[in-house]
């Protein structure tokens, strides 16, 4: 499972890195004794973790980085560079200016974007919103009900006020209640999830863009989870109508560390106009000295950022560029179509009712009872028993006014129903739906 070709690889290239400096040398002092002992507690503290990096593992959004962003990010440590500034990222700054403009390239933006990278969505999310405030201050941030938990608590941070849409029975925004809520005439932006954490759903996109003609708000699409499948050749129309029109929002995040196939630390902002920029403008004593270029800690909200991520991005994109038809794509589809594998099994199955079909990779369902406080037990039970038996699935808290019709006939009797979840986010899942759907079934 951890293929010790990656060390042979990483050895090579640490030699390499090292004739490209010709100093003087020195010994680094480690007591490798100490460092392989700690190392080997490390291993075993690690024991306890569920097994993320194995397809058997297809609960929570969690996707092991390929070994090309490993190996990337691990050989860059040895330099370590900081993005902050030009002098402390001499080379890796260059390489995340090229990855940002893939990832922007993919949503359709070719020449005119403003971007970087961040710690994560949450970094990226404060950064669009933080911006759309400067440009409306004072007005409404609305998201579905169904969006990212953070936006509102983003809004606080900066002081905005925040309110929440309702969603249909896929958990997608509903535009005529959003509309009702523009008519008030004090939302500044609109957060669209292209996407949602929860449950894969798409937000309707192309209508919302049509009311910003007549309501002229802000349009940020929260693509933290979902951006990738732009590039994925089998997605329904719907969903397909909305990411087609990606390209008109004023902000996009993207969360490479998602689906990107990225260590954590790595989310992007972009926006679309360069403009923004001047709401960046610092001062800063300590750092911009030697290079007449754009440093990327002037379009940042971040100070210190690690330059590894850049590089391990920028490596990825070399191996698997974001392009339709290529390997990412694929992969991109792959996921999809596991998840309407697995979907498939679920809504033929008589023991199991399902919630929707998938919009990106997410599956939702319930094993059948009369209640939905039986419903809620019952997957607790389930996933317990599967987690014995090697299979890590994962439960969410579904509110039960969104239930769609097929669910009618069992009693609601509380708000919210405890549900099965799968993200089957990892490019080989197609080829175990199978035996998840054996390994889930076994336990009933
Ligand atoms: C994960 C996610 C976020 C938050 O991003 P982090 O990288 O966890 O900080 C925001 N929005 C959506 C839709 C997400 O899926």
């Amino acid at each position: 499972m951890f293929n010790p070709t990656e060390v042979e690889i990483l050895k090579k290239c640490l030699s390499k890195l090292e004739k490209g400096f010709s100093l003087p040398g020195f010994e680094n002092p480690a007591d490798w004794a100490a460092v392989e002992n700690i190392l080997s507690q490390v291993a075993e503290k690690m024991h306890n973790n569920y097994p993320y990096f194995h397809p058997l593992y297809a609960g929570q959004m969690l996707k092991p980085p390929s070994p090309v962003a490993r190996l990337a990010y691990a050989l860059s440590l040895y330099i370590n560079p900081n993005n902050h500034a030009l002098d402390g990222s001499k080379a890796s700054s260059p390489m995340e200016k090229e990855a940002v403009m893939q990832l922007a390239g993919m949503f359709g933006w070719k020449d005119q974007y403003l971007g970087h990278l961040t710690g994560g969505g949450t970094m990226a999310n404060l950064e669009a919103l933080w911006v759309a405030g400067k440009i409306h201050p004072g007005k409404k941030i609305i998201a579905s009900e169904l969006s990212h938990y953070t936006h509102q608590r983003i809004s606080e941070v900066l002081g905005l006020p925040f309110g929440t849409v309702i969603c249909d029975n896929s958990g997608r925004m509903e535009v005529t209640a959003l509309e009702a809520e523009l008519a008030k005439g004090d939302v500044g932006t609109v957060v669209v999830t292209l996407g949602t954490t929860g449950t894969g759903s798409v937000d309707p996109l192309a209508p919302i863009l049509k009311l910003r003609n007549r309501y002229g708000f802000r349009v940020h699409v929260d693509a933290a989870y979902g951006g990738y499948f732009v590039l994925a050749s089998n997605l329904s129309s719907e969903a397909r109508s909305h990411f087609d029109v990606i390209d008109q929002a004023d902000s996009i995040v993207i969360d490479p560390h998602k689906h990107g196939l990225q260590p954590y630390g790595c989310g992007c902002i972009l926006f679309k106009d360069t403009r923004v920029g001047r709401f960046y403008k610092h001062d800063s004593p300590y750092t911009y000295f030697t290079e007449a270029e754009l440093h990327l800690g002037e379009i940042s909200l971040e100070c210190s950022r690690a330059g590894a991520a850049a590089v391990a991005l920028w490596a990825t994109l070399k191996q698997f560029p974001v392009e339709k038809g290529g390997a990412m794509a694929e992969g991109m589809g792959r996921c999809h179509q596991a998840s309407k594998n697995l979907y498939r099994h679920i809504s033929q199955d008589d023991r199991f009712i399902p919630l929707f079909e998938p919009a990106t990779d997410i599956v939702i369902w319930a094993p059948k009872a009369g209640s939905l406080s039986e419903v809620s037990e019952r997957s607790q039970d389930i996933f317990r028993a599967c987690a014995e038996n090697d299979l890590h699935l994962a439960l969410l808290n579904y509110p039960s006014r969104l239930l769609p019709a097929h669910w009618q006939h069992i009693e609601k009797d509380r708000e919210y129903v405890t549900c099965l979840r799968s993200c089957l986010m990892k490019w080989e899942h197609i080829d175990w739906v199978d035996e998840i759907w054996t390994r889930l079934t076994a336990v009933l």
